[in-house]
């Protein structure tokens, strides 16, 4: 049994501040708390982390996965290309543009790993991501390879 579901977090009731926190609150804890603050720049702890959040969202298909996607506003997911086990979602928009770049640098593994497990509850096949490009890197935005097998 859970203690919170993903639905329980939209159960606000904050009066004066209402349901935001900034952008940058979110980037602390993604960037300066884990990445930078956790060992192995927190490899492990995103995957799970993220994976755990990715399962608890109500979702019954791809495309309701990369609308929560875009609803939480982590980034706006398109599929630039599918093949039959294959998919390749570019993020335009990514919580991370506009931060410096740093090469050899990808910061978005706990977004992938959201998605991860938010499309691994509708297949039975093993489900993996991996983060391919990021603003972070120099790249020209942020991008996932999803392996469904
Ligand atoms: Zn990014």
């Amino acid at each position: 049994m859970s203690l919170f579901t993903f639905d329980d977090m939209k159960k606000i009731k904050r009066d004066k501040l209402g349901a935001d926190v900034p952008l940058e609150l979110f980037r602390s804890v993604r960037l300066i708390g884990m990445y930078q603050g956790l060992p192995m720049k927190g490899k492990n702890t995103t995957i799970t982390v993220g994976r755990e959040i990715g399962k608890s969202m109500p979702v019954q298909s791809i495309e309701d996965a990369l609308h929560i996607f875009e609803e939480l506003k982590i980034g706006i997911p398109r599929i630039v290309k599918k093949t039959e086990n294959e998919m390749h979602i570019a993020i335009e928009d990514c919580f991370c543009d506009g931060l410096p770049i740093i090469e050899g640098n990808m910061v978005c593994d706990l977004e992938g790993a959201i998605l991860e497990g938010a499309i691994s509850t509708i297949y039975e096949g093993n489900i993996s991501i991996r983060e391919v490009k990021c603003n972070v890197n120099g790249d020209e935005h942020c991008e996932y390879i999803i392996r469904i097998s």
